[in-house]
């Protein structure tokens, strides 16, 4: 099962994406409908409610009176932590509960809201951002949803902002104009989806393109999953998306921080199930060191974003030797521009005859060198 998180501010097409994926062939957990569902009439939620705030919340037919109880618990800060105490844990309970029943090979949409309020990015495979600039969101709050406008204005500064949003979009569907076409999104659901249940990594030959502003964010955001799959373990982004101004292959490389590899061998079935399945046991042999050092390699499942993860052990050659080359290619310009030509010339070379070892060999003069010139960047921070 795939979990795809779906946020936007209020009025940015949210519900409208939602359907369109619905169509498709997504389960949708609606976050709005859950929340109202555990104060209906008759729940231990909305006796909570009342026994919390009085029953003034209630209309004379029993159901909750929502003005009422926004106008009390949004009076005071502890009011509104109240109210929270009762709800939050209870749609919690509920989202997991509708996210079990889905089909095992399906793809769940939980639109929500407050994604970024609440800071739950990293626990879907993918996050989907809606966005309309917030003029069009309360046009269309007031002419279609008939909402007063002080009360939407006030609605949409209360939430999250655009960059807040923007930080976790894995994918950004702008629904300012006409709605989004989301063809290609459902074609990758389901391609993300099948590879996770199939323990499947993302496949392809990468050709090397010019560095990408994007990366970062992006490894920001993939770096925080595969952290919170692993208990919260540190995670670095190294490799040649990691150097800014570098050409690079569009893959993301990552080492997870393990204790030993039995830890590491542990935590298999976690990072697959996050999206990252294991593609098998590696001997690394970093340059300037005689030693075998034992790593264990997963790749991202998602076609649309190649992932390789190294799970190394801190402290070891291996680890050291990724954080070194990163860190010297970062500092040193001229380093960086001789890296990206032999890195050019490579992938020019192999375009050509198509041989995939010729890439790793051709390295090598510029590897064998790096040795020494790192010694004397590290020495060159130590004094
Ligand atoms: P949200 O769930 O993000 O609050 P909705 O999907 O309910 O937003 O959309 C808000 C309103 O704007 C709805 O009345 C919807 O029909 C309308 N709407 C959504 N997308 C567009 C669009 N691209 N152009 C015009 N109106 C839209």
């Amino acid at each position: 099962m795939l979990r795809v998180g779906l946020t936007g501010g209020i009025g940015s097409g949210k519900s409208t994406v939602a359907r369109l994926l619905a169509d498709r062939g997504a389960t949708i957990i609606d976050a709005d409908r859950l929340a109202r569902e555990v104060l209906e009439p008759g729940t231990d939620g909305l006796g909570e409610v009342v026994a919390a705030f009085g029953d003034d919340v209630l209309n004379a037919d029993g159901t909750l009176n929502r003005a009422a109880l926004a106008a009390k618990a949004f009076a005071t800060e502890e009011a509104r932590q109240t109210l929270n105490g009762i709800t939050h844990p209870r749609i919690g309970r509920l989202t997991a509960e509708r996210m079990a029943a889905a089909p095992e090979d399906g793809v769940v949409v939980h639109d929500i809201p407050l994604l970024v309020e609440r800071d739950m990015a990293a626990a879907y495979h993918l996050v989907v951002v809606v966005h309309a600039d917030a003029a069009t969101r309360l046009h269309r709050l007031v002419t279609s949803r008939g909402m007063a406008e002080a009360d939407a204005r006030q609605r949409i500064a209360a939430q999250a902002t655009d960059e807040q949003r923007r930080a976790v979009a894995d994918v950004w569907l702008d629904n300012s104009g006409e709605v989004p076409d989301v063809t290609a999104l459902w074609d990758r659901l389901v391609g993300f989806e099948k590879n996770v249940r199939t323990r499947t990594y993302a496949s392809g030959r990468p050709v090397v393109v010019p560095y990408d502003e994007r990366w970062p964010a992006q490894a920001k955001r993939v770096a925080r999953r595969i952290s919170l799959a692993a208990g919260g373990r540190h995670v670095e982004h190294i490799g040649s998306t990691s150097v800014p101004g570098l050409a690079a292959k569009d893959v993301l490389d990552f080492q997870l921080a393990v204790e030993d590899m039995g830890t590491a061998d542990d935590l298999r079935e976690a990072l697959a199930q996050a999206g990252f399945p294991y593609v098998g046991p590696y001997e690394d042999t970093p340059r300037g060191d005689d030693g075998f050092w034992d790593k264990r390699l997963h790749a991202g499942a998602d076609p649309g974003r190649r992932v390789n993860l190294h799970l190394r052990v801190p402290g070891a050659a291996n680890w050291q030797w990724a954080v070194d080359f990163r860190d010297w290619l970062r500092h040193d310009a001229q380093a960086r521009e001789e890296y990206a030509n032999v890195k050019l010339e490579l992938s020019r070379r192999f375009a050509a005859d198509g041989d995939g070892f010729a890439y790793g060999d051709a390295k090598e003069p510029f590897m064998e060198a790096a040795v020494e010139r790192i010694k004397a960047y590290r020495g060159g921070q130590a004094s």
